[in-house]
């Protein structure tokens, strides 16, 4: 079975397994990393060491790095937690129809509460235009949130565009990073980013952890989730998963180091297997731009293929993994405005760091005889 799943979910790391497996063998740092003896301080140091390897992969500061259990976690946090600490200022939130399930449920729940959400339309490629984002925002927007790369058809939005239009307006901007952490640069820094979300688990990393950047200057105010102990500053209660949090960082230091190659090559992996296809399936289309498009994901309808065959030898995603036990056409290609036949016949094939180039042969041949 060739994996060709990557944006579902990553192996770890050798390396991230490592540096796991010394934390959870040492006795040492089995410690509650709140407590103040010797056993807690150890865990501490290394928390506060994954703050800098996470803070120097965006351009943060490590104390803007706030650990969680994953993305949706960091999202439901972002989004409420602007939601309900400025709903004072205004009710307004603006995002996009193509959104990933964790933003675009916790702003169906806003809505239900008295939020109002714009949901800004993609053109055929999958792409917001900025100036849309502008047009949005009105006197009572309190938050602007986009997808970064979309975790369906590797669409990558203009975040340096619509992150300069937030500052100018003085509105917090959250980015749902999941599937462009390691695969693009991002420096929140520059880009103008208030808060962002991440998953250790799509970059090599353990599954149960993430992060949420939140900006300190300014200082993006959020209401928490979790109340209870006083982690995280405050604004994350629960004792903190040491070993799943070193994990993450591994991954962090990995994904930074491997940022000036790795994409790279899975860029050259990700052509040669559309090109193939290309000629396997003369009637495949592409379903985005490349040119646009994030190096990891490739969403094609391949008419005349038996998807349930090739599944036998491929693990690859109908939609994205987080519809697959729905039969419900999905959200982003019919926001595209994607003939339905056509979506039917889509799949994604995401592509990572493990993935060889025998694989993709192997995979095209696959398709070929399917
Ligand atoms: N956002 C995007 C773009 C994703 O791809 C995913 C997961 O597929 C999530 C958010 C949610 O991440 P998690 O399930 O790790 O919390």
């Amino acid at each position: 079975m060739i994996y060709c799943d990557y944006a579902a979910s990553t192996p770890m790391d050798p390396q991230v397994v490592d540096a796991m497996l010394v934390v959870m063998r040492d006795v040492g740092v089995f410690g509650n990393p709140s407590s103040s003896h010797t056993y807690g301080r150890d865990a501490a140091r290394l928390i506060e060491k994954v703050r800098q390897q996470v803070a120097s992969l965006i351009n943060a500061n490590p104390n803007e790095i706030m650990l969680t259990s994953g993305a949706t976690e960091s999202i439901n946090t972002a989004i409420k937690g602007v939601a309900v600490r400025q709903q004072t200022k205004g009710r307004h939130i603006v995002t996009t129809q193509v959104e990933h399930g964790a933003v675009l449920g916790t702003c169906q729940y806003l809505a239900k509460q008295g939020f109002e959400v714009t949901y800004l339309k993609p053109d055929r490629q999958g792409f917001i235009n900025p100036t849309l984002v502008e047009q949005a925002i009105r006197d009572d927007t309190i938050l602007v949130s986009i997808i970064h790369v979309n975790n369906e058809t590797g669409a990558i939005q203009d975040i340096n565009r619509i992150g300069g239009i937030c500052r100018a307006k003085q509105i917090p901007f959250h980015v749902d990073a999941v599937q462009a952490i390691g695969k693009i640069p991002i420096d929140v820094a520059n880009q103008n980013i208030d808060l962002l979300s991440m998953s250790a688990h799509k970059f090599y990393g353990p599954k149960g952890t993430g992060v949420l950047y939140v900006r300190c200057a300014p200082y993006v105010k959020l209401t928490p989730l979790l109340h209870g102990g006083g982690q995280e500053k405050g604004l994350r209660a629960g004792t903190s998963a040491t070993h799943q949090i070193v994990g993450l960082g591994k991954a962090a230091e990995l994904a930074q180091q491997y940022l000036a190659t790795e994409p790279q090559r899975i860029r050259q992996l990700r052509d040669r297997l559309w090109q193939g296809i290309q000629q396997a399936v003369p009637a495949a289309k592409l379903n985005g731009d490349l040119s646009t498009m994030a190096p990891h994901i490739l969403n094609v309808s391949l008419p005349g293929v038996d998807l349930a065959e090739l599944a036998k030898y491929v693990a690859f995603s109908q939609g994205s993994a987080c519809h697959s036990e729905s039969q419900t056409a999905s959200h982003v290609l019919t926001a595209m405005q994607i003939p339905l036949e056509q979506i039917y016949q889509s799949v994604r094939f995401s592509l990572g760091r493990f993935t060889t180039a025998a694989e993709i042969d192997q995979l095209i041949s696959a398709i070929q005889m399917s």
